[in-house]
This record gives C-alpha cells, sequence and structure tokens, in this order.
C-alpha cells in the first residue's frame, strides 16, 4: 500500500473508460461531470486496486445510461458524475449516474458473485463482488448502493485515511 491520491485516480480511470466507450459508441451524447475535493489527503491504498474498483463502477454506470437511453423516448441527457470528499473521518468516493436504476429487490443480490442481469457475453457479474472484497477486506472501507429504479444509482466507497491493522 502507499499513499494514494484519489482524485488522480479518479480522473485517470474516468479517462480510460470513457475512452473505451467512446471506441464502441462514437456518437453517445454523455456528461461527464467531477466534483473533486483538491484539499483531500491520499488515503493508504494500492493504487491498481482501487484502479479497478474505479474502472467496474464507471462501466457499469456507463452501461446503465445506455440502456436508459434505449428505452427512453426523448428529453433524456445521460450523466455520470463522480465526487471526492472528506467526510466523518474518512475519505469518501461517489459515482452517481441517472440511468436506469436497480430495483430493492435486485439491489439485494449485485454483490454476490456472478449475479448479473447483463446478456451472456456482456456480463460476468464479477465486478462488484471484487470491488467490493478490494474496499472492504483489502482497504478496511465500505461499498454502498442507492438507486432508485427508472431514475439514478449512486454507489459510495468510503475509505479509511490508514487501514488498521487487524
Ligand atoms: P456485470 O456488470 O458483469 O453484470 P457487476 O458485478 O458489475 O456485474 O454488476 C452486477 C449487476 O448489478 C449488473 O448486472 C446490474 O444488474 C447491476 N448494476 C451494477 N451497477 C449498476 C448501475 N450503475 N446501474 C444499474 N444497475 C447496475
Ligand atoms: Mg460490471
Amino acid at each position: 500500500r502507499q499513499p494514494t491520491d484519489l482524485n488522480l485516480l479518479a480522473e485517470e480511470y474516468l479517462q480510460l473508460a470513457y475512452q473505451s466507450l467512446r471506441a464502441k459508441n462514437k456518437t453517445f451524447n454523455l456528461t461527464l461531470t467531477t466534483h473533486l475535493d483538491p484539499t483531500l489527503e491520499p488515503v493508504e491504498a494500492v493504487p491498481q486496486e482501487i484502479g479497478r474498483v474505479l474502472l467496474n463502477l464507471i462501466t457499469n454506470a456507463f452501461y446503465a445510461v445506455q440502456q436508459r437511453q434505449k428505452h427512453e423516448l426523448s428529453e433524456y441527457q445521460p450523466e455520470v458524475t463522480i465526487t471526492t470528499l472528506a467526510s466523518l473521518g474518512k475519505a469518501v468516493l461517489k459515482i452517481y449516474d441517472n440511468g436506469i436504476g436497480i430495483s430493492e429487490t435486485i439491489q439485494q443480490k449485485i454483490f454476490q458473485p456472478f449475479f448479473t442481469t447483463k446478456p451472456t457475453g456482456e456480463g460476468t457479474g464479477l465486478g462488484l463482488s471484487l470491488s467490493y472484497d478490494i474496499i472492504t477486506k483489502g482497504h478496511g472501507g465500505t461499498l454502498t448502493v442507492r438507486s432508485e429504479e427508472g431514475h439514478f444509482t449512486e454507489f459510495v466507497i468510503s475509505l479509511p485515511y490508514a487501514v488498521p491493522t487487524p
């Protein structure tokens, strides 16, 4: 583990995910926003692991807004927003999308390995279970979801600045 700047990681992995979205979908009109707290202290983390989590969450968010656009008749503006802030002695990173959302029943299952609602070939169902383990077991943090079906989803990562020794 090393001192890790979550703002830098957020920028880096948002770019990476966006480039891969662009390569597949050249005309997709997406509003990407970042609200990054410049005073956020670095966290003790494995940057590649946190990066992997961000890539999973951002890729899911991009998928969700594309799905919603397929079903929406008009006037829908896809949005993905990443926010960082310090709260209650932890570093917090939020990934918000105004995509299809997740019903309460499905929310109970999304962190289980191999759970997916995506067609075969489009999802392995491993992204969130892996992300959950990286954040909780690997870094002593929490990963939670807030969502309203048909409207929005927000994943919230909360990380201690220093990982407690077990
Ligand atoms: P996969 O993306 O391969 O399906 P994940 O573990 O990343 O696997 O996600 C599991 C399921 O959680 C998805 O199939 C989807 O149903 C739901 N999900 C995850 N993120 C979102 C999101 N941002 N919006 C809507 N549904 C989501
Ligand atoms: Mg996924």
